[in-house]
């Protein structure tokens, strides 16, 4: 097909631009360019069948001028029912934005002070997501690398509802209280104090299977315990306790997300001797099918019993380039029988190929880094998700189990 632009109207060129020659691989590169105009594009191809080149020349100018501005947004605004999680790279921190299939937004914790990992958060969120708020935000603990970004985040999105397992009075010599004070500053001292057996109540789409999120842990108090009194005794043969964690890691909160069948767990840097405690005796939490590994996969967590209790199918790790991703933590994530796959945000640079998973599964080699992420999407039936590294070009499905 020829096209004189002289004898044409704006119309006209317009689709011209997409249509230079007859083969329908053209008249298919809107689609795409905009992958939710398949049905416009399709109906482009058939107009160019039925129609002598000039009149379908017009009629698909005014579609394509219709699909571009009406149709065609960028799909943040048009997001699908997908429930999405994001791994934001802190290197070593914490960050995971979790967007629900109603598109409602809950951010795990903000990275580290300073403004680099709250823009990345923001730009996850804003650019990527197409958030205008984060809705709900949970600090799992009040180490520097959970809480930091927070009041530099809230600078570039809004921030909602704030939750946390509760104050620390005295404020403990693992806790920095400048920015325990920032977080009281911006969340304007109405954080929610979670509890084990709270639920963070998210809109659900009456469709679509029901979503769920219920906190496991908090505050050092498993589920079923009480305060100051453990009800679940060590057991199990190979259990080997470490001395007891003191720190506010063993505070974390921990919950469990499900979508229909689909379940996730973050246990926030929650350490060996509490790990324990959720599944032993009783299993409180598996078995589910993405696990991201505790404490940024270092080996003062990631108990195998834990691990092997939630016998998860997919583990993520939010290592830094220097800091978790620890070979223990990988030989425990690979010795999970029905274990699929291991995504990493940093390659571990201080250990060999061996002990970090398949280069294409990594989002960020270097130390140097441009904050890449891993990105987690959970089809709106709840059957299967798929995981993608855009900076790899990675993308793989897994059936829910
Ligand atoms: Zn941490």
């Amino acid at each position: 097909m020829r096209f004189d632009q002289s004898k044409h109207s704006s119309v006209e060129r317009i689709a011209s631009w997409f249509i230079t020659t007859e083969t329908l691989s053209e008249y298919r590169e809107p689609q795409r360019l905009f992958p939710l105009c398949e049905p416009l594009c399709n109906l482009h191809v058939s107009v160019v069948r039925c129609f002598q080149p000039r009149a379908a020349l017009s009629i698909i100018g005014v579609m394509l001028m219709l699909s571009v501005t009406v149709v065609c947004q960028p799909q943040a605004t048009t997001r699908s029912k997908t429930l999405d999680i994001y791994f934001v790279d802190t290197e070593g921190g914490a960050a995971t934005l979790i967007v629900t299939p109603a598109g409602e937004s809950l951010l795990v914790d903000s990275g580290n002070p300073g403004e680099r990992d709250a823009g990345r958060i923001a730009r996850a969120a804003k650019e990527v997501a197409g958030l205008k708020q984060i809705d709900h935000y949970i600090t799992t603990h009040w180490h520097s690398d959970h809480v930091g970004g927070i009041a530099p985040l809230t600078r570039l999105i809004g921030v909602k509802r704030f939750y946390d397992h509760g104050p620390r009075s005295p404020i403990p010599p693992d806790v920095k209280p400048e920015l325990m004070e920032a977080y009281r500053q911006v969340s304007q001292g109405k954080a929610t104090t979670l509890k084990a057996g709270d639920e963070i109540k998210l809109k659900s789409n009456r469709a679509l299977p029901p979503l769920r999120l219920r906190v496991l842990a908090a505050d050092g108090i498993v589920l079923g315990e009480q305060p100051g009194a453990p009800q679940i005794q060590p057991c199990g043969k190979e259990f080997v306790p470490m001395p007891e964690d003191t720190s506010d890691n063993a505070r974390s909160v921990a919950f469990l997300l499900s979508f229909g069948d689909f379940k996730f767990f973050d246990g926030g840097d929650l350490t060996w001797n509490t790990e324990h405690r959720l599944v032993c005796p009783a299993n409180l939490v598996g078995p589910i099918d993405v696990f991201q590994a505790n404490h940024h996969g270092l080996d003062i967590s990631n108990n195998p019993a834990l691990v092997q209790a939630l016998a998860p199918r997919l583990a993520i790790i939010n290592n830094g380039a220097r800091k978790g991703g620890e070979p223990r933590t990988f030989a425990t994530l690979k010795g999970v029988p029905g274990l699929e796959a291991i995504f990493q945000l940093h390659r571990n640079v201080r250990t060999t190929e061996a002990d970090n998973t398949s280069p294409a599964f990594v989002a960020n080699d270097e130390e140097s880094c441009k904050g890449e992420f891993v990105k987690l999407s959970v089809e709106p039936n709840a059957k299967r998700y798929t995981v993608t590294v855009p900076s790899k070009g990675t993308s793989r499905t897994y059936q829910v189990r």
